[in-house]
């Protein structure tokens, strides 16, 4: 008979379930239209239901299936029990019949940590920028980002009622990323994303230092990976703190699994070891291709500016 899956694509493969369950949370609060909006560190740093819900149903359920992994979720919520409707309990079988990169059959339970963004991009959410959403799940082993799932839940939304609404993107670092096109960036344009909530004077300072041809302003992290896979974007600049661990881990994981790369400002690599810092305080700076072009051109006075 055959061997039983590594753990590794059994997470990955509940996980991407869980992300599902996740994004029709999302929908169904938007749609019952009470969003409970609470103001965490200020009117730009905000948490809805659906950030509490899923971020239950997201823990809560992985956490039944892989009692030993760390998981640690953007919202800080009281520890209670969780309603039966918000557990899922399945997985993705096509996922689980794939094989399991040689380095990663050998992880246990005790060894990934799980970065959970309930729902990136909450400010868009609250604004009606429904594409901007989605469901973050990275997977962490090593302190490395090996693998990850983006549900985008307000895919298609504007394409009409003909359009399947939402998907579910996955990769794992050493076998690559599933559930969308991989498109490169126009040849010879530089088209930078960035933040449309959470600009700076430092922000647009970094930005105009690199002389795009275009600038994309656009809510969340993990859309803004989105963009670069798929070939609307050519780099994501955003020279500030205030993403976190979580906003970077399931992005990084896939980013990278198509041969993208994704660091800090001054160009470290982000760890995710469950001891880590949570914020990425010297920002990010991700591309598909050609990263050191934008690397090299990122000022000093601006590296200088963000410490790790
Ligand atoms: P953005 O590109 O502005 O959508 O930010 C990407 C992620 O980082 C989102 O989860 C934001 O909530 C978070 N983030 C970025 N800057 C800040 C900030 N100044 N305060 C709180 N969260 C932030
Ligand atoms: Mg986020
Ligand atoms: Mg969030």
């Amino acid at each position: 008979s055959m061997a039983s899956p590594a753990l590794l694509m059994r997470v990955v493969a509940s996980a991407y379930s869980v992300a599902e369950k996740a994004a029709t949370i999302v929908r169904n609060v938007m749609s019952a239209g009470d969003l409970g909006i609470v103001e965490k560190a200020g009117p730009n740093d905000l948490q809805t239901k659906a950030d509490r819900l899923v971020q239950m149903s997201i823990c809560a359920s992985l956490a039944r299936k892989f009692p030993k992994v760390t998981i640690i979720g953007e919202e800080e919520l009281p520890t209670g029990d969780v309603t039966e409707d918000l557990i899922e309990d399945g997985h993705c079988e096509e996922i689980l019949k794939k094989p399991c990169p040689a380095q990663y059959t050998g992880i246990k339970e005790e060894e990934l940590v799980i970065w959970v963004d309930p729902l990136d991009g909450t400010k868009e959410y609250t604004e009606g920028l429904l594409d901007h959403v989605t469901v973050l799940i990275g997977i962490a082993y090593g302190g490395k980002a090996i693998a990850g799932v983006i549900n985008q839940p307000y895919y298609n939304y504007e394409a009409g009622d003909n359009a399947a609404l939402g998907r579910t993107i996955w990769g794992v670092l050493g076998m690559g990323a599933f559930g969308f096109q991989l498109t490169e960036a126009p040849a010879g344009k530089h088209i930078v994303v960035t933040t449309r909530s959470h600009s700076s004077a430092l922000v647009n300072e970094c930005i105009t230092a690199l002389n795009p041809d275009a600038v994309i302003r656009v809510g969340g992290a993990g859309n803004k990976i989105i963009q670069l896979i798929e070939g609307k974007a050519s780099a994501y600049v955003f020279a500030s703190p205030g993403c976190k661990k979580w906003d970077t881990c399931a992005p990084e994981a896939i980013l990278h699994a198509v041969g993208g790369k994704i660091t800090d400002i001054r160009g470290n690599p982000f760890q995710y070891n469950k001891e880590v810092k949570h914020m990425n305080s010297a920002g990010v700076l991700a591309t598909l291709r050609n990263y050191d072009y934008y690397a090299s051109r990122i000022p000093n006075t601006v590296k200088e500016s963000l410490v790790p």
